[in-house]
């Protein structure tokens, strides 16, 4: 069955990683796509071509999610592509660890701009839309370490656990326009990127996942399908942890 028929969805940073896993599961489930990117632009439109055969509206955007001004111009142009806008997920995220002796100001303030401002960045675009058409699915990308810290990333935890207490507020101030707004907290989540870490480092850390896996990138897309569709239209301002169990 497909849940996002006739629904149009920004993802941003979906060049790679998780945000490209929801864009394939999007797609399959008839979501029309809007998909942002830092610097892969050849990705960007492998995953264009990718995805369109599919029978979806796919188009790929190079814009900074941190920078203000180049929020307004994506919703701008997705509007004028894509007609409206049902769905925004705030995926675009970095790391920049480091312990806090040796933490520099500008890994601190970059963490903080691309995972958290962005975040403010593309709710107040979208706000006006979502106001106008009375209806409206937020879904921001925090982490498990946004929920409990984790030595060596107190900027990366301070952005995430700071989009947990911004959507709370969003969902509180937007909820009787029947804007929901809500949260995925994703643990250990195999990507591109842990697949260059040596196989038993990576199998200790699934050892201590209550479920004995490391997630896939569409667990955390399925999240987004219930999050997204009409299943869950009467469920905001909720963190929903995708961990196999890791912080249970
Ligand atoms: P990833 O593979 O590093 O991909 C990051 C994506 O964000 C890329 O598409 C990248 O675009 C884009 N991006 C980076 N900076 C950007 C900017 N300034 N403006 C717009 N796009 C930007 O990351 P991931 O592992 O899939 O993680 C996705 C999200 O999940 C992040 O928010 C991350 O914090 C969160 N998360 C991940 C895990 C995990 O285990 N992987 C766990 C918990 C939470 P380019 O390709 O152009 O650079």
């Amino acid at each position: 069955m497909k849940l996002l028929e006739g629904k149009t969805a920004i993802i941003t940073g979906a060049s790679r990683g998780i945000g490209r896993g929801i864009a394939q599961v999007y797609a399959q489930h008839g979501c029309d796509l809007a998909l942002t990117y830092s610097s892969s632009v050849e990705a960007a439109k492998a995953l264009e071509e990718e995805l369109q055969p599919l029978g979806v509206q796919v188009k790929s955007y190079q814009s900074n999610a941190a920078d203000f001004e180049q929020a307004q111009t994506l919703v701008d142009h997705v509007l004028a592509d894509f007609g409206k806008i049902d769905i925004v997920i705030n995926n675009a995220g970095i790391t920049k660890d480091n312990l806090l002796m040796r933490m520099t100001e500008e890994d601190f303030d970059a963490v903080v701009e691309i995972n958290l401002k962005s975040v403010f960045n593309m709710t107040k675009a979208v706000q006006r839309t979502f106001l106008k058409q009375r209806h409206g699915s937020l879904i921001h990308m925090s982490s498990v370490v946004g929920v409990k810290g984790n030595a060596g990333q107190a900027n990366y935890a301070a952005s995430k656990a700071g989009i947990i207490g911004f959507s709370k507020s969003i969902a509180l101030e937007l909820g009787s326009r029947n804007i929901r707004s809500n949260v995925i907290a994703p643990g250990f989540i195999e990507t591109e990127m842990t697949a260059k870490l040596p196989e038993d480092v990576v199998q200790g850390w699934r050892n201590g996942i209550p479920l004995k896996r490391g997630g896939q990138p569409e667990d955390v897309a399925n999240a987004c399908v219930f999050l997204g569709s009409d299943l869950s239209s009467y469920v905001t301002g909720q963190v929903l942890n995708v961990d196999g169990g890791m912080l249970t």
